[in-house]
């Protein structure tokens, strides 16, 4: 009789109420299930048995087989240490307990064989073993092991209770008596065949008591794979449910101001990404189905021009469109830009944020809901509920980073439901949505974050642009770049001087800025040479007004900190100066070196750091001066961070990987995603015979939260 996985662990045999309550609090083990799919950390090699006269000094993760002749407590600067002295026939070394002692004197027999096993220290002219794990030879012997011993993630709290790894090897073992060890194939026998992948059964054995290196990376290989496959499934199914469910506002056609705009007011040529791109957003628009699409590329990669062709498409067809930025600058600035190209094809627009005068909030509300308003540009004002669109059908975001999917769906509720019709508790449409990134995003993280969304890319740069060219300095190297800066002004340059802001070192990094703005001011004197400061301390009406300075060009260097982050554009700016440039991550150098490199002109990025730096800090350092490629930079700020950190605590449900790894595992990935993609290509309800096991595992995902709980 095989068990039910879902039966509470405390009836598992040798675990009862005790370390049932300690599994479940330390380790979220509640069932069978869990269990099964608490996957090892990593392996240990097993079949050597080490004699104390060949120990070396600080080797790791030994195995001895002897006897305990004695226990000594000895009194130490807190409490008191226990130690036993461990003997084979070639010596003896001692085994250390700093804690448990009570439970390990109690336990432990004398003169009885022992196989002890874990990490040597050279201690006072003797080898010792700090908190050893032992296992009686007799009982050794017997168990079920292989040569790769499994060692299962911990907790010390567990430890300390004894619960060892030893002691999850044993029920994991007494878990597959009770079960036999048979356990129902969660993926179609197709995909077992065309992936060559190994059963479920023998997986979850040899991912346990792995029988050979082989087996066990067959093990690894299906597990992973069978995680990514149902995450992926998972989104993209969310996506094409979406789609056949979400109805989209109809764009029917092309019109007067798109074409207007294409045939007399284009600004420059269209690259061929830029152009790609507008064909898959009009491919949307023009579907049934409510468009929910990214937009990656890269900085200066032209997203802007995507972003206010697509709102015309929406204006030619009849609907509002707004534009959302992160900060009160760049809302600024995406107002100015589009306003110059709005007044030429007689389109009405406005600007709202946070400081807008009330006067001027109270026109665009009702103008916004009678809706002469055609585009609205601004901060998260444009989220209150105040904001109310007459028939709102495209909103776009920029700098997605900074956005949470919270507020991504408050826009949802901004479409024509909010006038009449929807009071009436008729249907709501909600607005086509393009999501901007600011920086490149991994593609493997991509499709795991923002898997259930279509994905456009522009991988191309504009024309003509000059790669930037960038040099690491130290502060000792001071003068010399301010010669440089000297030089760049002479030409009609203008400057950046960046320092860092972060939160908790505020008003160090507050002091950092003024100095550094005093000694460039004792540099750069007036009345030869103008310089803007902006920063957080700031009100906005006065750094807008420093930011305008600049930007008109009546200042030639702007110090500030990094407000200027993201999306200003001054094209005449070519030198860009980060200050403590280790401080700063890699996506944000990048974002900062992006605000030059906007005109024709040759720009520089120097990144000034002082003589002490971190390997992480180096690596940023030299990736930023080898190459300008924002996807090649998001990869190896991937490595260096990890994709929690990157994407944010808000996604990391979906990198909470059990076993596959979103960095290494980025080929298993994608083919799980492309089996994925194709079996509901030609099977989208899973509703074939050989689909079962799919359709059901993926049934079971509904109910449960953690994607293990469903698989098995
Ligand atoms: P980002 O993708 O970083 O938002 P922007 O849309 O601000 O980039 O564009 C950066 C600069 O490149 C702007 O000055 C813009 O006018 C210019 N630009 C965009 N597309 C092209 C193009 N196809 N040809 C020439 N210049 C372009
Ligand atoms: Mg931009």
């Amino acid at each position: 009789m095989t068990s039910n996985l879902q039966t509470p662990i405390d009836y598992l045999k040798g675990v009862g109420p005790n370390r049932a309550e300690l599994l479940r609090k330390e380790l979220g083990i509640h069932t069978y299930q869990d269990l099964i799919n608490l996957f090892p950390n990593r392996y240990l090699d097993r079949t050597k048995y080490f004699k104390i006269n060949e120990l070396q000094r600080n080797d790791a993760d030994i195995q001895v087989i002897g006897k305990i002749i004695k226990f000594e407590e000895i009194a130490q600067a807190r409490g008191k240490r226990l130690v036993a002295t461990f003997q084979d026939e070639t010596g003896s070394m001692e085994l250390v307990w700093f804690r448990g002692q009570k439970w390990i004197r109690e336990s432990l027999k004398l003169q009885t064989p022992y196989v002890i096993f874990g990490k040597t220290n050279w201690f006072n002219g003797k080898f010792s073993m700090p908190h050893p794990d032992l296992e009686l030879l007799e009982e050794h012997q017997g168990s079920l092991r292989s040569a790769m011993q499994p060692i299962y993630p911990s907790t010390e709290k567990l430890n300390n209770r004894g619960i060892t790894n030893r002691v999850v090897n044993k029920i994991m073992q007494q878990l597959f008596v009770e079960t036999s060890g048979r356990f129902v194939e969660t993926l179609s026998p197709e995909l077992l065949e065309s992936q060559k992948l190994i059963s479920k059964s023998d997986a979850l054995f040899n991912i346990h008591f792995p029988k050979n290196q082989e087996l066990l990376a067959r093990s690894q290989y299906r597990l992973k794979f069978e995680e990514l496959f149902y995450i992926q499934l998972q989104l993209i199914l969310k996506n094409l449910i979406h789609k056949s469910k979400i109805k989209g506002l109809p764009f029917d056609k092309v019109g007067n101001y798109f074409n207007s705009f294409y045939t007399d007011h284009l600004p420059f040529e269209l690259t061929n990404a830029q152009k790609r791109v507008l064909k898959e957003i009009r491919q949307d628009l023009g579907s049934k189905a409510q468009m929910n699409r990214l937009l990656q590329g890269d900085v200066g990669s032209g997203k802007t021009i995507v972003a206010f062709m697509s709102m015309l498409m929406a204006l030619d067809n009849g609907f509002q469109a707004c534009l959302v930025a992160p900060t009160e600058i760049l809302s600024v600035q995406h107002y100015n830009g589009l306003l110059e190209w709005c007044n030429k094809l007689n389109i009405s627009i406005k600007l709202l944020t946070g400081s807008s005068k009330t006067s001027s909030r109270r026109e665009i509300h009702e103008t916004l809901e009678n809706g002469e308003l055609q585009i609205l540009v601004g901060t998260h004002a444009i989220l209150e509920d105040k904001v109310k669109f007459k028939n709102l059908g495209l909103a776009i975001i920029d700098e997605q980073h900074r956005f949470g999917v919270e507020q991504r769906s408050k826009l949802w509720h901004k479409g024509p439901s909010q006038s009449e019709q929807n009071t009436q508790g008729k249907n709501t449409i909600p607005p086509h949505i393009l999501v901007m990134t600011a920086t490149p995003i991994p593609r493997t993280l991509a499709m795991s974050v923002y898997g259930d969304l279509d994905i456009s890319v522009i991988d191309e740069l504009p024309p003509g642009r000059q790669a930037i060219k960038t040099v690491h300095r130290y502060d000792k190297n001071r003068l010399d770049v301010f010669r440089f800066i000297r030089d760049e002004i002479e030409k009609g340059r203008q400057i950046y001087v960046v320092y860092p802001l972060i939160q908790e070192s505020e008003k160090m990094d507050y002091k950092d800025l003024m100095d550094g703005y005093e000694s460039i001011s004792r540099d750069f004197p007036q009345p030869k040479y103008q310089i803007s400061i902006v920063h957080g301390q700031m009100k906005a009406v006065d750094k807008d007004f420093e930011m305008q300075r600049f930007i008109k060009g009546e200042t030639q260097i702007m110090v500030a900190t990094t407000v200027i982050e993201v999306g200003v554009n001054v094209p005449n700016a070519s030198v860009m100066i980060i200050e403590s440039a280790e401080r700063f991550g890699l996506s944000q150098l990048h974002q900062l070196r992006g605000r030059v490199g906007r005109g024709a002109e040759q720009s520089y990025c120097i990144l000034m750091t002082s003589h002490k730096l971190s390997s992480d800090s180096k690596t940023r350092l030299e990736t930023m001066t080898h190459t300008n490629d924002g996807f090649d930079i998001a990869e190896v700020d991937l490595k260096l961070r990890g994709p929690g950190d990157l994407m944010g605590k808000q996604q990391s449900g979906i990198l909470n990987l059990r076993i596959a790894d979103i960095i290494k595992d980025g080929d298993i990935l994608k083919t799980a995603r492309a089996c994925a993609k194709q079996i509901l290509e030609t099977d989208p309800t899973l509703s074939k015979p050989s689909h079962n096991a799919i359709l059901f595992t993926y049934k079971q995902m509904s109910k449960y939260r953690n994607i293990w709980n469903y698989i098995s």
